[in-house]
């Protein structure tokens, strides 16, 4: 017998009748004992606890008496079903560069990272770009008699590619580099012909044979598979059914790209070696340096380049950025993006209201906003951004550097080096977690360009190190389990005001790190960056860049 059974035979009251004696003199006594407090394993425990306390509470109002082993009952009983575990866990292979990064000191460079190429989605246009480009100087070196029999180039799109690759134009993209383009050089208006006239056939010469490719020669293959990286692609130069050469590649993120047999080049040491933030400040601070002068110094080093080489090429940068701005807010307000959603451009009109008096009060954060929406919608057309890290958070860094030099005309060398603090958090953004959407959702986007971004300001404003570890880390910390789940596969809806949001969670970081007591911050920026590559690895792959699920499901265009 149990001990319940044993109160209740001994004339005693067990404590659901307690509970139940004491509801009913007083309504609001506590209930607590009605709630059963052991949650059945297996079971999701909040909603089991709510069910549990509704039904006991129900049965007291009714007047009636429910035993805990009742209501255990009947909460299981009315309990929906549990949702479906976490999809599969990314596949990436142990083998890729980018699982096996993070052991060794950072040897990303500023070039590498940051990558001028065409939108909309620097792992969807400017990596497949990059690939087939890669791919087409690998075939010019085929020896003369294999060369003489090929009659075919063909390209094939797994994972995440096939799956939203249409909405990016990806097809576009990885024909461009086939013909020869490259992503920096390419223009914005080849892309929008193939776009336009997708019947367009060019030669690609290969040894004295022209080879003839269109559109039709990229293929939409498997978007499900156990492939080594979700972004994986193939390219073979093919004669009849023959493969005389095949390569099978991976666009890992912000246009980085891997391909099957890869080895990262060989470099020089860091002057500085570091493999995490604190490692990075405890150079910066014995040193007497800022964050940004030991990204300098290893930028000098690890690519041989003079302290003018590394600035013009991050001028370059900036540059850029402040002329996809620019650019974005020049575009009507009638303007409408490619693609199904028909979204309507809304830089010029955000622009315009934040700069009406009447609106005075909202003028900063509407400004701000304009000047992401402007560089993002310019992403959203196909036209050239940067990536910092990625095409889909294009307007983020480019709305902060517009808002540092050309409002608050900031001194350009202070943005310099703003630009160089923000390297190293997406370096190590990179090194121990993703940049790549496909594998993290959109907190590996926008989450890691809005704390890129926060370092920017903040080292902009002569904050110490540690300040600019803990705005990078506030920015970061604040987009955690963002999923990534583009509306149509296009990257306009949530992405372009997604870009105004990490801008304003970026300013936002900044101004929290620069008024608490830096040494209180109680997360560093290492713990979350470990949290990114975990989140990234739990989240169901549903929301990582597959359309499936979430804003891409809810919203139903008409
Ligand atoms: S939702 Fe975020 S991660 Fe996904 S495409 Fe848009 S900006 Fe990129």
């Amino acid at each position: 017998m149990s001990k319940k059974e044993n109160e209740k035979v001994n004339g005693k009251l067990g404590s659901t009748e307690k509970a139940i004696e004491a509801v009913r003199e007083d309504p609001l006594a506590d209930t607590s004992q009605l709630i059963s407090q052991e949650v059945p394993p297996g079971v999701d425990r909040r909603n089991f606890l709510m069910r549990s306390a509704v039904g006991g509470a129900a049965a007291v109002m009714m007047g009636r008496s429910v035993s805990t082993q009742q209501a255990i009952a009947k909460a299981l009983a009315t309990l929906p079903p549990e949702p479906q575990a976490a999809g599969p866990k990314p596949p990436l292979a142990a083998d890729l560069n980018v699982v096996k990064k993070g052991q060794g000191p950072v040897l990303t460079t500023a070039d590498e990272f940051y990558k001028v190429g065409p939108g909309p989605s620097s792992s969807h246009t400017i990596g497949p770009m990059r690939i087939t480009y890669d791919f087409y100087q690998r075939a010019t070196k085929l020896p003369a008699d294999k060369l003489a029999k090929a009659t075919k180039l063909q390209v094939n799109l797994f994972g995440s590619l096939s799956a939203t690759g249409k909405g990016h134009g990806t097809e576009r993209a990885a024909l461009a580099g086939l013909v020869g383009k490259e992503p920096a050089t390419v223009d914005p208006l080849f892309l929008d012909s193939l776009r336009d006239k997708p019947d367009q056939v060019f030669p690609v010469k290969l040894g004295d044979k022209s080879i003839n490719v269109s559109l039709k020669d990229v293929i939409y293959d498997a978007t499900k598979g156990d492939f080594k990286h979700p972004n994986t692609m193939t390219v073979k130069v093919l004669a009849g059914d023959e493969v005389l050469l095949e390569q099978e590649y991976y666009s890992v993120g912000g246009g980085f790209i891997e391909w099957k047999g890869y080895t990262p080049p060989k470099k020089n040491p860091p002057k500085y070696p570091f493999r995490l933030m604190k490692e990075l400040r405890a150079h910066a601070d014995n040193n007497k340096l800022s964050i940004a002068k030991v990204i300098l110094a290893n930028e000098m080093s690890i690519a041989g380049r003079t302290e003018e080489e590394v600035y013009a090429f991050i001028d370059k940068i900036i540059n850029a950025m402040v002329a996809t701005v620019k650019s974005g807010l020049s575009m009507s307000e009638d303007d409408v993006l490619p693609g199904p959603i028909k979204l309507h451009s809304k830089a010029a009109t955000v622009y315009k209201r934040a700069m009406d008096d009447k609106f005075a009060a909202d003028k900063g954060i509407g400004a701000l906003s304009a000047f992401a929406i402007a560089a993002s919608e310019e992403n959203g057309r196909g036209h050239l951004v940067i990536t910092a890290p990625t095409g889909g958070s294009a307007g983020v860094m480019p709305s902060l550097v517009y808002g540092l030099l050309e409002v608050r005309k900031v001194d350009r060398q202070k943005v310099r080096d703003g630009m160089l603090a923000a390297l190293g958090v997406g370096y190590l953004c990179k090194h121990h977690a993703t940049l790549s959407a496909a594998e993290g959702g959109c907190q590996a986007e926008i989450g890691v360009a809005s704390s890129m971004a926060a370092a920017l300001v903040a080292t902009a404003y002569d904050a110490e190190s540690r300040v600019v570890e803990n705005a990078a880390e506030s920015a970061l910390e604040h987009h955690l389990g963002m999923t990534c789940d583009p509306v149509a596969g296009y990257v306009q809806v949530p992405c372009i005001e997604r870009c105004a949001f990490g801008a304003v969670k970026a300013w936002t970081a900044y101004a929290i790190a620069s008024n608490e007591i830096a040494s209180r911050h109680r997360v560093d920026f290492d713990a979350t960056v470990m949290a990114l590559a975990e989140t990234a690895k739990d989240m169901n792959s549903k929301y990582k860049e597959t359309s499936e699920a979430g804003l891409a499901l809810s919203v139903t265009l008409c």
